[in-house]
């Protein structure tokens, strides 16, 4: 089967610049992949030897009410369909009260998570990256979607893991 992997995170983080570096706009075909709605926005990337479908989802405020309603809708989906979760935040708006409840909302729901520091240019990374290590997602990958650093190393270090 191949991978199924959801961007979520709140709105502006770099969601859909990721998605469309990464698919370069190729959409998937998704009548071929079987559990895979039609409502949300797939694609499939294929980076050197990996393939896998990439899932963007509007995003997460973090400040809707009530927690069925923070993961209510599109993203909730995205997640369940997803065999990963890269969870985006933005290096350059620091770790906010949002960016806290979606952690938790993903840590409880045990799905494979990794952190992904977007917005890291310009910024120092040892300065950057220190605030989101106390999400408590393990290791923090930094990337600048709108130029494409970090994004390979990230992803190929999320597909070993599989
Ligand atoms: P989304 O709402 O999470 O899908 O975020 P978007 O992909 O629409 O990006 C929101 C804004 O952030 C856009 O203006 C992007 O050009 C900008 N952006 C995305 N990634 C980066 C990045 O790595 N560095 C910088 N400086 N800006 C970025
Ligand atoms: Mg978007």
């Amino acid at each position: 089967m191949i991978p199924v992997i959801a961007l979520v995170g709140r709105p502006n983080v770099g969601k859909s610049t990721m998605f469309n570096r990464l698919t370069r706009s190729r959409d998937a075909i998704v009548a071929n992949y079987s559990g895979l709605t039609r409502d949300r926005k797939y694609g499939e990337v294929q980076l050197d030897d990996h393939r896998f479908i990439l899932i963007d989802t509007g995003g997460i405020s973090g400040e809707e009410e009530g927690i069925d309603t923070v993961m209510a809708g599109q993203s909730l989906q995205a997640i369940e369909e997803a065999d990963i979760v890269l969870f985006m935040v933005s290096a350059r708006d620091g770790l906010t009260a949002a960016d806290y409840m979606i952690a938790k909302e993903l840590r409880q729901r045990g799905k494979k998570t990794y952190l992904v520091a977007n917005k890291i240019d310009g910024m120092d990374p040892d300065i950057a990256l220190a605030p989101f290590y106390e999400l408590g997602l393990g290791e923090v990958f930094a990337t600048t979607a709108t130029h494409g650093r970090g994004v390979k190393s990230m992803v190929e270090s999320v597909l070993e893991q599989i």
